[in-house]
């Protein structure tokens, strides 16, 4: 039956998932693994988005609100005055405005190395995946980029990016976004915790979106609730696109929950920069310089692989990025977690 299967999914390929702490610890026998692998906020949702999710659970024999109304004004009071759309996480979103603008066989432009889903999503749509390499520092080069632009309707650029961590200043994106034809979707999933604003641009240009995770800052991973910033005349033709009632009810008023309590993210963005400092100081490898809540650190002369299976040995968990296309194979990706996890950590990279 193997036959039935479409030819983009029978080779290699596919997201790649970091291994389960669950996984770690009992083959390692660990009370408790420290879990820097996958950019999570260490600690649960706000009080507030539990509750308001719990809440939720009660109506949840309706459909959810299909235009997503009572999170886009609470957007709204977060953010300012901006057209939003909502998906399942970021992923769904990426997905569905892939689905509104690109036809099969066209070509999507990605920035790599990067996070692999615009590319999987892409390709799962049947368009084809032009990357346009960063320079050695991971800096972006527009004039690449606008070139490999020409002609395609949708870009793809992380800032902060992942797994590198660092950003793309905001005046390099207008550059980009003066000088493409087609559409420039800006990934911010983690701009959350970097000094950097992007949504000025949404005034000045028609062609920029502006991607957004609950998962990362508002520590709502497991709910699945992700939206973007579009120019006004994107979002009717969205919501078409979009798979009918994508983000269910009770994610929606979690996410709701999660945006009033303000107090919450700044601790986190506090205790973020407090140890992205202190990893950067204490790590024996070299530390790429991050506006995110993880770091990239070139941990030659081993390779990733290698070093992340000596962590795991120690009981920290952390990301090989060998899997990014267009990566070297010795670079890891570690997260910054609670205190115990970050100084487990420290101590377990020491002594490689
Ligand atoms: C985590 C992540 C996302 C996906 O976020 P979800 O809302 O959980 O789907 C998108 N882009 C980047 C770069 C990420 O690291």
């Amino acid at each position: 039956m193997r036959r039935l299967i479409r030819a983009c999914y029978t080779g290699a390929g596919g997201y790649s998932y970091a291994k389960k702490a669950d996984d770690v610890a009992r083959e390692y026998g660990f009370d408790r693994v420290a879990h820097l692998a996958s950019n999570e906020n260490p600690w649960p949702p706000s009080p507030a988005a539990i509750e308001a999710a719990a809440d939720a659970l009660r109506t949840a024999n309706r459909y959810p609100d299909e235009r997503a109304s009572a999170l886009i004004e609470a957007l709204r009071r977060y953010h300012g005055d901006y057209r939003f759309v909502t998906g399942s996480g970021m992923d769904g979103v990426i997905e569905t405005v892939i689905r509104t603008v690109v036809e099969p066989g066209e070509s999507v432009v990605v920035s790599t190395p990067t996070f692999s889903f615009y590319g999987i999503a892409a390709a799962a749509h049947g368009a084809r995946v032009t990357s346009v390499p960063r320079r050695e520092d991971f800096s972006v080069d527009p004039a690449a980029f606008i070139e490999a632009c020409r002609g395609a309707k949708l870009a793809f650029l992380c800032s902060p990016n992942n797994p590198t961590g660092n950003s793309v200043p905001p005046e390099v994106v207008e550059e980009i976004l003066e000088e493409m034809d087609g559409l420039l979707f800006l990934d911010n999933a983690y701009v959350d915790f970097a000094d950097l604003d992007y949504r000025p641009l949404m005034h000045r240009h028609e062609n920029l979106i502006l991607g957004r995770t609950m998962s990362k800052l508002f520590a709502l991973a497991g709910f699945r609730v992700g939206y973007a910033f579009v120019p006004e005349w994107l979002e009717p033709f969205y919501q078409k696109a979009a798979t009918p009632f994508a983000l269910n009810s009770v994610s929606m008023a979690a996410a709701i929950g999660a945006l009033g309590d303000l107090d919450r993210m700044q601790k986190i963005r506090d205790h973020v920069r407090i140890w992205r400092r202190r990893f950067l100081e204490e790590i024996p490898f070299r530390v790429y310089p991050s506006d995110a809540n993880f770091v990239m650190i070139d941990v030659t002369p081993h390779t990733g692989d290698e070093v992340t299976e000596r962590l795991a040995a120690r009981g920290v968990l952390v990301r090989s990025c060998t899997s990014f296309p267009g990566l070297g194979n010795h670079y890891i990706r570690v997260s910054i977690g609670e205190d115990w996890e970050n100084a487990q950590f420290l101590e377990a990279i020491k002594d490689i």
